[in-house]
């Protein structure tokens, strides 16, 4: 018997186990299909768009998959051929036992043949079979000495010792099992044409799976490799986007976001006029040395004379702290100087966000869900994936800001100054953050949202073709000419919903579904490219 075969054996093996796993998945998510694409959480789909999302779901699970199986080769492969390298090795250099002894005859039995038992939990032996050269009779003894006895076979029924005899005819050997207790008997077929028949189709019918699918399923090296990469990538970004989402969610960025970014100009009156009242006077911010932070010095001379020495710089470091409190600026060092009336000190300016969130105070650690190695998250903290991630991340704390916020206001409200510019979800003009109106139905501009609320168009939510269109979207889903528009607009046949700034001008045309129920009728949307499930041939 040969247990370590050529490599090659071994990795066919493994990627026909990766072929059945891939098709298992494929089959899983076809019955799965099958089953649930009529429930009615899909309701709303249409067939094309269920199946869209199964194969996409399938897709992702079928790649990981891929990836995942690649990942355990080599490692895999190498323990198979390992384990049978020690069992070739027990079998092969296992020493026989010599003057083994026929019981009967009391002469040297003849060694013919020798089996390996290895059984889980027990440790590998050798078991070594003799002839007796005078009365044929067999006796196998293991590596150590100690003889084999083989189990009885028991009656079923009364669990006695059965009698067992046999019958050959060509290929097939009858057992028959008798009790002579209680009678009871039992017939075994042995048919080895058969079932070596039965091996060597299942054989041929796996090497058939292989050819077929071992180029779509198993990955190349440099498939793998990169699969392989982005799984890590994926791992850090899971971890990348808590952090931001609880970053953005945390007491500590919602100060950051209080804290204004006073320019030097804003910070000049807003010191001058607190200053003043509290007979300070003649304010100089001197030239800015900028780096990381921006430090300015200043002096100013105290008109107060009964103040004098730390009297006099107490009670201006103080005021200066509480004016800068809800800014980005601080007293550097704490510390003003006093001399002769004449006081002198630093300002330092923050700008980065980094440096806002330490201004802000320390945050209170949460445990994160996710964890990864630091060196992991070296390697990808620039990955595409990752970079996506946390600006998922960001979004997604930011949204759940705005959602604390609703409980206030729960009408919505205009996005802080602070935020960078969007697009409207029913203009589609690109907004700064303090002209977009925010609610959980979506992002509208000033004028959209004055729209909604003058009664003009319903609530409308974001871009939904089952609810409502626009110019552009009659033109390209409905092959609409936009003159042919016009024309079906004057009839009274497409009703529309102009949209008005302040100025009575008209900058954007929102027809609903409801309003055109004849129009729809009579110009059916475009169809989309035919999309079918999975291909049918894969099956095991
Ligand atoms: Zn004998
Ligand atoms: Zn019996
Ligand atoms: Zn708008």
């Amino acid at each position: 018997m040969d247990y370590l075969r050529e490599r090659q054996e071994y990795v066919d093996l493994y990627d026909l186990l990766t072929v059945k796993r891939c098709l298992r998945t494929i089959n899983f998510w076809r019955d799965t299909f099958k089953k649930h694409s009529k429930d009615k959480e899909l309701k709303g789909l249409t067939e094309e768009e269920k199946i869209e999302d199964f194969n996409k779901m399938l897709g992702m699970e079928l790649y990981f998959t891929k990836i995942k199986e690649y990942e355990r080769k080599e490692k895999t492969i190498s323990e198979w051929v390992e384990n049978d390298r020690v069992k070739q090795d027990k079998l092969d250099n296992t020493s026989r036992p010599r003057g083994v002894l026929c019981s009967k005859c009391n002469i040297e039995m003849k060694y013919i043949t020798k089996h390996l038992e290895d059984y889980d939990n027990k440790p590998m032996r050798v078991l070594f079979f003799f002839e007796c050269p005078k009365c044929k009779k067999r006796k196998g003894v293991y590596d150590n000495g100690k003889e084999y006895v083989s189990k009885p076979q028991l009656c079923k029924k009364c669990k006695k010792k059965f009698e067992v005899t046999h019958k050959k005819k060509g290929s097939v050997i009858i057992w028959t099992y008798k009790c002579k207790y209680c009678g009871h008997k039992e017939v075994e077929v042995d048919d080895f044409e058969k079932s070596h028949a039965k091996w060597e189709k299942e054989k041929l019918a796996d090497k058939i799976l292989l050819e077929k699918y071992r180029n779509e399923f198993c990955l190349s090296d440099k498939k793998g490799k990169e699969g392989i990469e982005l799984l890590e990538a994926l791992e850090v970004a899971r971890v990348v986007k808590e952090e931001e989402a609880q970053k953005y969610g945390s007491s500590v960025y919602q100060r950051v976001m209080q804290l204004k970014k006073t320019t030097i100009v804003e910070l000049e009156k807003m010191l001058n006029k607190v200053l003043k009242k509290n007979k300070y006077i003649k304010l100089t911010l001197e030239k800015p040395e900028i780096g990381q932070y921006v430090i300015v010095p200043f002096s100013v001379q105290d008109a107060d004379s009964s103040r004098k020495g730390s009297k006099s710089s107490d009670n201006l470091e103080k005021i200066i702290k509480d004016t800068l409190k809800d800014t980005n600026w601080r007293l550097m060092d704490n510390y003003v100087l006093y001399r002769l009336g004449y006081l002198e000190g630093r300002l330092k300016g923050y700008e980065q966000e980094e440096d806002m969130m330490k201004l802000a105070g320390k945050e209170e650690k949460k445990e994160p869900k996710y964890k990864v190695s630091p060196e992991k998250r070296n390697k990808y903290e620039f990955h595409h994936m990752v970079q996506l991630a946390r600006l998922v991340g960001q979004h997604e704390g930011i949204e759940n800001l705005r959602k604390k916020r609703l409980e206030k206001e729960p009408e919505g409200f205009f996005l802080d100054e602070s935020e960078s510019t969007y697009s409207c979800g029913i203009c589609g003009e690109s907004t700064p953050g303090d002209k977009i109106w925010w609610n959980l139905d979506g992002l509208r501009c000033k004028d959209c949202w004055r729209n909604i609320k003058e009664g003009n168009i319903p609530p409308l939510k974001s871009r939904d073709d089952k609810v409502w269109l626009n110019d552009s979207s009659l033109s390209y889903n409905y092959s609409l000419h936009p003159s042919t528009r016009r024309k079906l607009v004057r009839e009274g046949f497409l009703k529309r919903r102009e949209l008005k700034r302040d100025n009575g001008s008209v900058y954007c045309t929102v027809y609903l579904v409801k309003e055109n129920k004849e129009f729809f009728k009579k110009y059916p949307k475009k169809p989309k490219m035919k999309v079918t499930f999975v291909d049918s041939q894969h099956s095991e």
